[in-house]
């Protein structure tokens, strides 16, 4: 939020909010953004950092889906397609009425396509309030809403704020501590926290798995895993998700250094083995 009599910052002329993939690189669109700027945003919620809006999505929740993505993240996982995001200041500064406006031009039809809007990132819940307002706007347009998230802070959120929340999409990087730590840099034990609060308030949870071979693919880990997933019950639904290689390029253009530019995706065999590890645990997995 600005301070008092300022108007909030808006994107350079030329800079839509609409991506065509969250794979279009982005950097340095709230450079300008003074920090105390920054700050006051990130306490009230007014304002808060896109990536950018995309289109027609179906795999971030059901139906077909608008996803707003955020900037900033707190875990640096060794895979991630979207290094552009962990910088909050990379994105799009958007008030909540902006951003609101936006979303509010696919109301109808999604709920035509009974599909919805999820708020991914980056990791959504850096900027807590923010994305509090916006999924409470989605709510009263009458529109699903989904949040994607590592889980981390999860505890910045209410129990009276997870009404506005229909679906966790809870991204959960691996069971074991230690490869968690080493995978992306942060504890597992507040991810974890989280998806049994969410359980213990019978909040229904989409569990998702980046699949990562020599990383992500111990079928014991997993096994473990998918136990602890199915005593939840309420995940209604788990996505093993292969490991691709479309963010490469971004490592690249930010001199990042990206230890896994060699790996290969995992083949097709190994994602149906792990599924079928979800499955045996009696959950709904793809
Ligand atoms: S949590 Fe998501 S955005 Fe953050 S580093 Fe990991 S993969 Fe990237």
């Amino acid at each position: 939020m600005p301070e008092a009599g300022r108007a909030a910052p808006q994107p350079s002329p030329g800079v839509k909010l609409e991506a065509k993939s969250p794979f279009e690189l982005r950097v340095n669109l709230g450079k300008d953004v003074p920090e105390t700027d920054v700050r006051a945003a990130l306490a009230t919620g007014e304002m808060g950092f896109l990536h950018s809006f995309t289109t027609g999505a179906t795999v971030d929740g059901p139906g077909v889906r608008v996803v707003a993505w955020t900037t900033g993240c707190n875990f640096r996982c060794l895979y991630c397609h979207n290094p552009d995001t962990w910088t909050m200041t990379n994105g799009i500064p958007v008030s909540v009425a902006r951003a609101t406006e936006e979303l509010g031009k696919y109301r109808h039809g999604l709920r035509v396509m009974r599909g919805g809007f999820t708020l991914s990132g980056g990791e959504p819940l850096m900027q807590h309030k923010f994305a509090l307002k916006l999924l409470t706007a989605a709510k009263g347009m009458d529109i699903h809403t989904a949040l994607d998230t590592n889980g981390w802070y999860g505890d910045r959120l209410e129990d009276e704020d997870l009404q506005a929340i229909d679906l966790v999409l809870l991204d959960i990087k691996s069971w074991d501590p230690e490869r968690h730590r080493r995978l992306t840099g942060m504890d597992i034990a507040p991810t974890l926290q989280f998806a049994e609060r969410l359980a213990r308030k019978r909040r229904p949870i989409w569990l998702r798995y980046v699949l990562v071979p020599s990383l992500t693919d111990d079928l014991d880990d997993i096994a473990k895993l998918a136990e602890f997933a199915a005593g939840l019950g309420t995940v209604e639904r788990v996505d093993v998700l292969p490991f691709h290689q479309m963010g490469k390029y971004k490592w690249d253009r930010l001199h990042l250094d990206y230890q896994l530019r060699n790996l290969d995706p995992p083949p097709q065999s190994v994602v149906d083995r792990v599924v079928g590890v979800f499955r045996a645990a009696g959950l709904t997995a793809y």
